[in-house]
């Protein structure tokens, strides 16, 4: 098993061919985010500029509430 690399590569040299041998894709040295973040159905998964996913996140729970006020809550969360 290998560890996340948050799709980084590792140190080797960015577009190197050993890069791409071990690790195949670079995506943060292509510009973009993670793949399991691209590919985030329910887009829980944020990635990037501490700021921006803070701004992201604070949206979400300005619109959405948070705890046991957010939406979906009490069915996700139902008490047995
Ligand atoms: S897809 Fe996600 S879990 Fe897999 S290496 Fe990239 S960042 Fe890590």
């Amino acid at each position: 098993m290998d560890k996340c690399t948050f799709c980084a590569g590792g140190p080797e040299d960015n577009f190197s061919k050993e890069e791409r041998e071990l690790y195949g894709q670079n995506r943060i040295a292509e510009g973009k985010v993670p793949l399991c973040a691209a590919m985030c159905a329910t887009k829980a998964l944020l990635a990037g500029d501490g700021d921006v996913v803070a701004d992201v996140f604070r949206e979400r729970v300005f619109k959405r509430g948070s705890g046991n006020n957010a939406w979906g809550w009490d069915k996700a969360y139902q008490k047995k």
